[in-house]
């Protein structure tokens, strides 16, 4: 999971993608960078967050009315300043990209850049494989009446060979701003505009919060294989490339997306509440009748909101969250991410001693956060504690960028519930149904449920999950000696 903007047209165009990295945060803290288009590409990229890695100095440097930004959440390729994006290539014209996704076809992309194209990457990271099948493709065209026609072309190559999951976006110097999803739509990229004294500006980007921020309208979430292009007198062209069944990650609902985002017409927070309603049924089958609901801050509570009023039962803010320190699961390895939980939360216990707690979250993974949280409740006199997860059990690990890629780690994967209700020390847990979430979306939003039902929607996930088994290993292995 990563974040993408892209502007162009603002004369200001490095401050404005600033900016709007800023909203973009909460999906990549591992680096983030800036290319803009001056009279060359002038790019800065760091290790860190947006505030960290630019400041007003950077953004006079970064000149141009056209540019493109990215934080990064490593998943394929080493979490280095290298890998980090936009990434250019100086053919045909200058093209700088930025993606989020997983390429899940590496090896076959290896060789049809080694033998075909005739190119070596410069880095490990994914983003090259698309990058240089459309630089390659668009290089067959005649470039001195290249319009864009010929670059949806090679879009459409991209989008045949490489296989995965990628919400793209490109600056062709000299000719406009790029942008373009894969078949099946996995990741979010939506369009947006502006009104200037000059007309209007556009813009892609991962999120709606994005251009809230920037006073962007939304003009348009992108389908699957739908692609963009703006041109520098900002006229617009469409069209769809490959297009196959739409698969959108149902994770960007359950967790990954700000609340206040709008994706596929539809607010997260709304989507989450939603989620919280459907546990009561499952809360009541069950007989569990707590005092109070409360949420694991903050990605638990529009659902934990939602339980509690279809519950009839208060909602009450239970565990205070230090707003200092980053996601915990962003964080690679096991034993920061405990110590990171332990710094993170801490409850109220006013609110907690003798009362029956449900304490809800959107997921559980590893099972870190949900043991730590049922211990310290309960070390705060919760007379009883019921975890709930928005999410259904995840089972299969996630080939498509988000960093659940081990089985081993998935605590869904390896025990059953009653196991993991033991295992994290409550006193009931209580997972969504997966067919409860399908209903949610069923009427107008096809989804991607690869981590909860094994469903994949691309060929030859097993391969790329025993690939990232075995490189994990390895890598374990050359860290301990
Ligand atoms: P666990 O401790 O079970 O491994 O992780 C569960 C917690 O991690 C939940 O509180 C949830 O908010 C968060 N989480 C779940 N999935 C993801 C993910 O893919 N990425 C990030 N950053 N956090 C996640
Ligand atoms: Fe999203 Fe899960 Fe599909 Fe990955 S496998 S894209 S996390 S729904
Ligand atoms: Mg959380």
């Amino acid at each position: 999971m990563c974040g993408i903007i892209g502007l162009t047209g603002h004369k200001d165009v490095a401050y404005e993608l600033m900016m709007g990295l800023t909203a973009l945060q909460h999906r990549g803290q591992d680096a983030a960078g800036i290319t803009t288009l001056g009279q060359k590409f002038n790019t800065k990229k760091g290790l860190g967050l947006v505030n960290q890695v630019f400041t007003d100095k950077h953004t006079k440097r970064l000149n141009g009315k056209i540019g493109l930004g990215h934080v990064r959440y490593t998943t394929q390729g080493s979490g280095s300043k290298l890998n980090s994006q936009p990434i250019d290539c100086n053919f045909p014209f200058g093209i700088s990209m930025v993606h989020n996704g997983n390429v899940t076809n590496a090896d076959e992309m290896q060789l049809i850049l080694r033998d075909e194209y005739h190119i070596m990457p410069n880095t490990t990271n994914d983003l090259e494989y698309i990058l240089y099948t459309l630089a390659s493709e668009m290089t067959k065209k005649d470039l001195t009446t290249i319009g864009y026609q010929d670059i949806f072309d090679a879009v459409k190559v991209v989008q045949q060979r490489v296989v995965g999951s990628y919400a793209c976006i490109a600056v062709i110097a000299g000719h406009g701003l790029l942008a373009f999803t894969d078949p099946h739509g996995l990741r979010p990229a939506i369009m947006g505009r502006k009104k200037t004294d000059k007309g209007y500006v556009y813009g892609f980007a991962s999120e709606s919060t994005c251009f809230d921020m920037l006073g962007y309208e939304t003009v348009a979430d992108l389908r699957p294989g739908e692609m963009y292009f703006i041109n520098n007198k900002m006229e617009i062209a469409r069209d769809i490339g490959i297009v196959k069944k739409q698969h959108f990650c149902v994770f960007e609902y359950i967790y990954f997306a700000r609340p206040d985002s709008v994706i596929n017409n539809k607010l997260v927070a709304d989507e989450r509440v939603k989620m919280g309603k459907r546990l009561a049924q499952k809360l009541n089958r069950a007989g569990i009748k707590p005092d109070i609901v409360i949420d694991v801050p903050t990605s638990g509570y529009f659902s934990a909101s939602g339980l509690a009023e279809e519950l009839g039962v208060p909602y009450r803010m239970g565990l205070i969250k230090n707003q200092h320190i980053g996601r915990s699961f962003i964080t690679p390895k096991q034993s920061e991410r405990e110590n990171i939980v332990k710094r993170k939360l801490n409850p109220i216990k006013q609110v907690v001693a003798g009362k029956k707690v449900a304490v809800v979250d959107d997921s559980v993974v590893r099972g870190t956060t949900s043991k730590r949280i049922v211990s310290i409740l309960k070390a705060s006199g919760a007379k009883e504690v019921y975890f709930i997860s928005a999410a259904p059990p995840i089972k299969h690990p996630c080939v498509y960028g988000i960093d659940m890629s081990i089985k081993t780690e998935l605590i869904a994967a390896n025990k059953t519930v009653s196991e993991i209700k033991e295992y994290i020390g409550a006193d009931a847990l209580v997972y969504q149904e997966l067919y409860a979430l399908e209903e949610l979306f069923k009427e107008d939003l096809p989804i991607c449920t690869a981590c909860l039902s094994g469903n994949y929607p691309t060929p030859n996930a097993e391969n790329v999950l025993a690939r990232i088994e075995q490189e994990r290993k390895k890598a374990k292995k050359s860290k301990k000696k």
